[in-house]
C-alpha cells in the first residue's frame, strides 16, 4: 500500500452538480447512480499509475473498480463524495475465496470500527471515528504494514496495544492483502531484485578491476534497481522494503536515498 494524495485528484467535467442531484434523489436511489462513481474512475486510477490503491498490483485482466472506502450501504451521505472513492483490483474489493489456501478476504461491505466508535453521519463527524480498516488515502496509515522478504504482509508494530498493529491485521484481511497469489507475486520480486543486486555488485567490482566493458551492464542494472521503486512500478513499497535488508551495499543505500 502506497500512499495516495486523494487532495490532488480533479472531478470529471460537471461532478459537484451531478453529484448533489443523485444525492438528492434519495437514500434508496444511489444505486441507479453509479455512473457518478464510475466516471471518476480514470481520474482516480490516473493517480495510481493505474495500479489498486490496496495491493499496489495492476490487474490487466480487468478493468478494476471504484470503492467507497466507507461503504454506500452503511454511510449513504458518503455514497457520492470524491474523497471516498478508492480505485481497487477486484481482489480487494469484492468477497471471494482464495483456490489455494481456501481463505475468504475482500473488503466487501464491511467497515469496522474500534469498539466505542458510532460510525459518523456526516463529514464533521469522521474525527470521532477510528475506522479498522487502513486507508490508502490517509498519510500515515499506509506505514502500518511492512513485509517479510518472502511476500508475506505482516504489521509494522509487533505491540498488539498498538492501535495501528490492530488495524493493520484486520486490514490484511479484510483486503486480502495476502492471497496467495500475490505472496507469490511479492516472493517472485524479492527473488529477482536479490539477484539483480548480485549482479550489480558483481559488475561494479569487474568495473572497479579495471574492465571498463562493465560499466554499461553496471548502469542498467541499477537503473532496472531504480525502475522497481518508482511510484509507478507495482509492489514498489515492498520492492524498497526488499532493498532496505540490502542497505549496508553503498550502491543500494544511494538507490534508497534517490527514492
Ligand atoms: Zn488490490
Amino acid at each position: 500500500m502506497r500512499f495516495i494524495d486523494i487532495a490532488f485528484i480533479l472531478p470529471p467535467a460537471g461532478f459537484d452538480q451531478k453529484a448533489a442531484e443523485a444525492q438528492a434523489d434519495g437514500d434508496e436511489n444511489i444505486g441507479n447512480h453509479s455512473d457518478v462513481w464510475r466516471d471518476c474512475k480514470p481520474n482516480l486510477k490516473q493517480a495510481s499509475f493505474d495500479k489498486c490503491y490496496y495491493c499496489e498490483m495492476k490487474d490487466i485482466r480487468s478493468d478494476g473498480t471504484v470503492d467507497h472506502y466507507r461503504p454506500k450501504s452503511k454511510y449513504k451521505w458518503a455514497a457520492f463524495r470524491l474523497d471516498n472513492f478508492r480505485f481497487a483490483c477486484t481482489f480487494c474489493n469484492s468477497r471471494r475465496t482464495d483456490q489455494k489456501t481456501g481463505e475468504i478476504g475482500g473488503k466487501g461491505a464491511g467497515f469496522p470500527l474500534f469498539e466505542g466508535c458510532e460510525p459518523a453521519t456526516c463529514d464533521d463527524e469522521i474525527c470521532n471515528e477510528i475506522p479498522l480498516l487502513l486507508d490508502p488515502c490517509n498519510a500515515a496509515d499506509p506505514d502500518a504494514l511492512d513485509y517479510r522478504t518472502d511476500g508475506v504482509m505482516v504489521p509494522t508494530s509487533e505491540n498488539d496495544a498498538n492501535p495501528q498493529m490492530v488495524r493493520a491485521m484486520t486490514s490484511i484481511e479484510a483486503y486480502h492483502l495476502n492471497h496467495s497469489d500475490l505472496q507469490e507475486a511479492r516472493r517472485r520480486a524479492a527473488i529477482e531484485i536479490q539477484e539483480k543486486i548480485t549482479e550489480a555488485e558483481s559488475l561494479m567490482k569487474r568495473f572497479s578491476d579495471g574492465d571498463l566493458s562493465a560499466k554499461q551492464a553496471y548502469t542498467s542494472a541499477v537503473r532496472d534497481l531504480k525502475r522497481r521503486l518508482d511510484q509507478r512500478a507495482e509492489l514498489s513499497v515492498f520492492s524498497k522494503r526488499v532493498l532496505q535488508a540490502y542497505k549496508n551495499k553503498p550502491f543500494v543505500e544511494q538507490i534508497l536515498a534517490a527514492d
